[in-house]
């Protein structure tokens, strides 16, 4: 029996942090011993927010293959590659984009949200609004059927699933109906308590050093009404816990969260404890990224060879397709 397929990426925005890590990278590893993987660094994608911010788009995107490759994902089992490598992308966008209806890509509920967090108001580009007409090629250009997707991103999904219906209605059978597989995201907050991000300056990055780690872990929010150590603690409302619970074992997760409630551990313990694991954690990774800054030539033979395989599926698609529309 064959595989699945997973089509899956990530826009090269910036470095991965530890949510990337448990969120994403995690998922993708398990993926590859199950699936065909092929995992895209959605360049093109990028620019729908950041279009005139490309001067460090290269630098980016290297980055992001080292923090994969890093983290695990393996050029021999998975398809690493650029999505601007592949232009036979932009030529199924195009044809996708006469065979869907401007109300219908309105309707995507994460557009207007976009919209208003951008602050676009009436000057949305029109590659905001065709972004998930260029997902959809993304996807069933190289006949993924598998989609991992967190619940928010299932109506992105679903008009997938709804372009490529049509076309095979319209012309020929030629596209799979994707199923999206629902990952599970632990909820890790960054180290202030809020949501992790760059631009709150709340992330542990996977490249980050082992005297950053240990800075950002000393930095740590924990419970606010635990003035002393006498005080009992809420691990519950604490972001040290939060990561416990997230990459520590959970007979010492337990333990820990005893300790604050009946006040048996102070706060530097219980952080000095998360720091070692996480330093741990991002050891292999940093080992990793190490050698592979030091070998640059290998990040441009691995998105050579990614381009090389997913242009030659990519290819025979777009065969099927032009023809199916007597192109
Ligand atoms: S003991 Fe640990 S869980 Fe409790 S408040 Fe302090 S850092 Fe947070």
């Amino acid at each position: 029996m064959s595989k699945g397929r997973i089509l899956s990426g990530m826009r090269p925005t910036g470095r991965l942090h530890v949510g990337h890590l448990v969120g994403v990278l995690d998922n993708w590893i398990k993926f590859q011993d199950e699936y065909d993987c092929y995992f895209m660094i959605a360049d093109w994608h990028a620019l729908t927010t950041k279009y005139d911010q490309t001067e460090d788009i290269k630098d980016n995107i290297r980055e992001l293959v080292i923090d994969w490759i890093s983290a695990g994902i393996d050029p021999e089992k998975s398809v690493i590659f650029l999505q601007s490598d592949v232009k036979e992308d932009a030529e199924l966008h195009l044809l996708f984009s006469m065979i869907t209806s401007v109300s219908r890509l309105e309707r995507v509920p994460t557009y207007k949200e976009q919209i208003e967090e951008l602050g676009l108001g009436n000057s949305v580009p029109y590659g905001l609004l065709g972004y998930p007409v260029l997902q959809a090629a993304d996807i069933l250009l190289y006949k993924g059927d598998t989609v991992p997707v967190g619940k928010d991103q299932l109506p992105h999904l679903e008009l997938t699933r709804e372009i490529g219906r049509r076309f095979n209605y319209l012309y020929e059978e030629i596209f799979p109906e994707p199923e999206p597989k629902l990952t599970k995201v632990p909820k890790l907050l960054g180290t202030d308590g809020r949501k992790m991000s760059k631009s709150y300056g709340n992330a542990i990055f996977l490249a980050d050093s082992k005297d950053e780690v240990e800075e950002k872990v000393k930095q740590m929010v924990t419970d606010p009404q635990r003035i002393r150590l006498k005080d009992p603690g809420d691990p519950d409302v604490c972001s040290v816990y939060n990561f416990h619970t997230i990459f520590n074992e959970s007979e010492k997760t337990d333990e820990l969260a005893e300790g604050c409630r009946n006040a048996g551990i102070g706060c530097m313990n219980c952080k000095g404890n998360l720091r070692d694991v996480l330093v741990d954690e991002l050891a292999e990774i940093r080992a990793k990224r190490k050698e592979l800054e030091k070998n640059p030539e290998r990040i441009d033979e691995i998105l050579a060879a990614g381009a090389k395989k997913a242009k030659k599926v990519a290819q025979a698609t777009m065969k099927e397709v032009r023809s199916a529309m007597n192109l």
